[in-house]
């Protein structure tokens, strides 16, 4: 059974357990489910790995309780962190550059944590050398760092995957994830693909993002409004392994706004350009194996809302699409 209908003692046991919900703008031959991550405390996808590494980390000595974590975010993974070390007994700092969601820094303190400031121009570098700067400085401190962490990976293959493949039985046929960190997809393709070695597996990307050059492709660099997915520097990614995927799939901001858009007026889905892409990618997917263009194990394709459209109001997100700041 999903959800949780016990009183709960803390929010970490609250996390995950999200709804599975379909998604009605598809084939009926070839259903599509987004797993509705904006479920959990935090609202977003980043719990399950905030909760997740730290447990794993403690339990294996890498840092003990009254310790601190120290992460270079600027987003949702720093709320999930914070919400984590509270319960879990631990502080936590983040090292955002400025020019970074405001909101999501004020939800960062809101809950207990330390937010240190970086110039802008200076980039994730400079958030990345401070944050290990800091944890030396400190007795007993960690930087997980979600970009080279397999935990994070892993909190998909013994959460968010086995979730989905219960409320499904076991009829996964294909899986279509954003990538940011690619821990989401590469956790969901490990788990499908030692259930079935055939399953369908891609990675979305905003187009001007540069994931596809780990197929060896060539990719144009552009700035992109959809938050939350894609890189500039896949040398930085250490998560994400080519080998597990079958394509990747670069989908344009305009496409990505006006499905933003579709989602709330016609399914009631208040989610974020990151949830809308994956949407349009495993639509697709999905029209593709009714018509017998891809050959998939089951029939169904799975994929994640990761947040609310709620975070991103101050940003224009149902503004018309030159208004959207991204
Ligand atoms: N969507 C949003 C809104 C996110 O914040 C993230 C994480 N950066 C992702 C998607 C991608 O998740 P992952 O890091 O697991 O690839």
């Amino acid at each position: 059974m999903t959800g949780h209908r016990e009183p709960l003692s803390s929010v970490l046991e609250a996390i995950g357990e999200t709804p599975l919900v379909e998604v009605h703008d598809a084939p009926d031959a070839v259903p599509v489910y987004a797993k509705l991550e904006s479920f959990n405390p935090g609202a977003s996808i980043k719990d399950r790995i905030g909760k997740y590494m730290l447990e794993r980390m403690l339990e294996r000595g890498d840092l003990g309780e009254g310790g601190t974590v120290i992460e270079p975010t600027a987003g949702n993974t720093g709320i999930g962190l914070a919400v984590a070390a509270k319960q879990l007994g631990l502080e936590a700092i983040f090292v955002v550059p400025e020019r970074f969601s405001v909101e999501k820094q004020q939800l960062m303190r809101a809950l207990g944590a330390e937010v240190v400031n970086t110039p802008s121009e200076d980039g994730m570098g400079l958030a990345i050398d401070r944050a290990h700067g800091i944890a030396e400085e400190l007795d007993d401190a960690v930087v997980p760092q979600q970009f080279s962490n397999p935990l994070n990976a892993e909190a998909h293959y013994e959460t968010t995957a086995p979730e989905i493949d219960a409320a499904l039985d076991g009829e996964v046929g294909a899986v279509v994830a954003g990538c940011g960190t690619g821990g989401t997809l590469m956790g969901m393709a490990r788990y499908f693909r030692e259930a079935d070695p055939d399953t369908h597996v891609v990675a979305v990307e905003p187009a001007g993002s540069a994931y596809r050059e780990f197929l060896g492709q060539e990719v144009d660099h552009e700035e992109y409004k959809t938050e939350g997915i894609g890189t500039h520097d896949i040398d930085t990614n250490e998560l994400f392994d080519p080998d597990l995927v079958d394509e990747i799939d670069a989908i344009d901001d305009r496409d990505v706004h006006e499905e933003m858009a579709r989602l709330a007026a016609e399914e009631g889905h208040l989610v974020a350009s990151s949830s809308a892409a994956n949407a349009i990618a495993a639509k697709r997917v999905a029209r593709e194996i009714r018509d017998g263009e891809i050959d998939a194990p089951h029939d169904a394709v799975v994929t994640v809302f990761p947040d609310s459209s709620e975070r991103y109001l101050s940003k224009g997100v149902y503004r018309s699409f030159e208004e959207w700041e991204g």
